[in-house]
């Protein structure tokens, strides 16, 4: 590896069953090309003299399975190539949920719904990106199920949503939203409203059951849910919640021996719990880089990617002329609560929100609730540009 590949590139020959793992510079660009043999990023497969562009931030592992040499070309943090990778564990597992889904077909019966969880920066994002990979591969239209609001796959952050998986995700734009089903919790942190994160999951949950049961390849497809790395207190709670409302079949534990025990513990015995390493390449991402990652989500989001760029215009409503609710009464002590009433019945309540300066560079959704109480439990929204809001107090 690492010899000049004539285009002022470096060329990296890869044996089989080994990953090339890069990190871009604040403010560079990376370029990748495949000269020779087969490869893939996080389970999307690469095409040949193709140049691919990686953006500040990014890190990325291009792995193969039978050798490869690769170009790289631009300033990278490092890279450096690995041949201890976790990819075969991982293939084996998505071998393993592909049998379930033969077995779901030939007996008329659901395929897989599998829980990713484990702590933070243990790399769930990326195996559920390459287990969903792998199936679409198959012909499979498995569902990804995006629990994880801070660092959301689909939608901005604060979202939690679903998204029927067609094709691999793109290997630099990421999975192609088309329609996904996305609820505004609105915070980047499960903690804020606890009871709220739970309502919404359930809500997922039973919008995916009503789907597979009229969509067969969509419930032989199965689910890949990634959750939040908050795995103590109640966002342990959260994730048997989860693993209950999807009724899920199978856990991956990322990491953590405690998780797993706990789990294993904690769920009925029919649902199969299995410890994953984590791969030595997954980075770990600090405070600053994590917010980073959020603003580019809400400015793809209403300007679009590369390939498809949206052009939106800002209007302005009146005040009068909309109702503006938040979820969840701040909390109060108990001992000023009304008899009878306890705290977690403040959580789901719609409080109406005074418009003020406070409001500005908040993100808010349009509810499709015609009346007041509907509205609990967060507005689904589409992917259509109109649903999201920003609030800008003009001057
Ligand atoms: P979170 O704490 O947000 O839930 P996570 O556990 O989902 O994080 P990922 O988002 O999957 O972790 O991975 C963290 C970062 O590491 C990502 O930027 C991803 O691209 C990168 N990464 C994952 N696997 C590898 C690898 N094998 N080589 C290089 N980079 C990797």
């Amino acid at each position: 590896a690492g010899a000049g590949a004539g285009n002022g590139g470096t060329r990296y020959d890869l044996e089989k069953e080994t990953e090339l793992r890069f990190e871009v510079d604040a403010g560079e660009k990376v370029q990748l090309e495949l000269l020779t043999g087969l490869a893939e990023i996080f389970g999307s497969e690469l095409n040949r003299n193709k140049k691919y562009t990686f953006g500040p931030g990014s890190k990325v592992a291009v792995f193969t399975w039978q050798g490869c040499s690769v170009s790289l070309s631009g300033k990278t943090e490092v890279a450096y190539v690995s041949k201890d990778t976790p990819m075969l564990l991982y293939l084996n597992t998505h071998a393993a949920l592909e049998q379930m889904r033969r077995q779901a077909e030939r007996d008329n019966e659901r395929g897989p719904r599998v829980m990713v969880a484990g702590p933070t920066d243990v790399g769930k994002s990326t195996v559920c990106r390459l287990l969903l990979s792998y199936a679409v591969r198959l012909g499979r239209r498995p569902t990804l199920v995006e629990l994880d609001v801070g660092q959301s796959g689909v939608s901005v952050p604060g979202t939690m949503s679903a998204l029927c998986i067609e094709r691999p995700a793109d290997v630099e734009e990421g999975y192609s939203v088309q329609a996904p089903l996305v609820y505004h919790f609105g915070s980047t942190s499960p903690g804020t409203n606890i009871k709220l994160y739970n309502k919404l999951t359930s809500c997922l949950a039973d919008v995916f059951s009503q789907r597979c049961e009229v969509n067969r390849k969509a419930s032989v497809g199965g689910c890949i849910i990634n959750t939040c790395g908050w795995v103590k207190g109640s966002g342990y709670q959260a994730l048997v919640h989860c693993a209950s409302a999807f009724e899920v079949d199978v856990v991956l534990v990322l990491d953590q021996e405690r998780l797993y025990n706990e789990l294993k513990r904690d769920l009925p015995h029919f649902v199969r719990v299995v410890l994953l390493p984590k791969s030595g390449g997954v980075v770990e991402r600090s405070k600053d880089c994590r917010r980073e990652a959020r603003d580019e989500k809400i400015r793809e989001y209403f300007y679009g990617f590369r390939s498809a760029s949206f052009f939106p215009h800002a209007f302005d409503v009146r005040f009068s002329d909309v109702r503006i609710y938040k979820i969840g009464a701040p909390s109060i002590p108990d001992s000023c609560l009304p008899l009878g009433m306890s705290q977690d019945d403040t959580q789901l309540k719609l409080v109406p929100v005074t418009p003020g300066r406070d409001l500005t560079h908040h993100v808010l959704s349009v509810s499709c609730a015609d009346e007041g109480e509907e509205g609990a439990g967060g507005g689904a929204e589409g992917r259509a540009g109109e649903s999201g809001v920003r609030v800008h107090c003009g001057d």
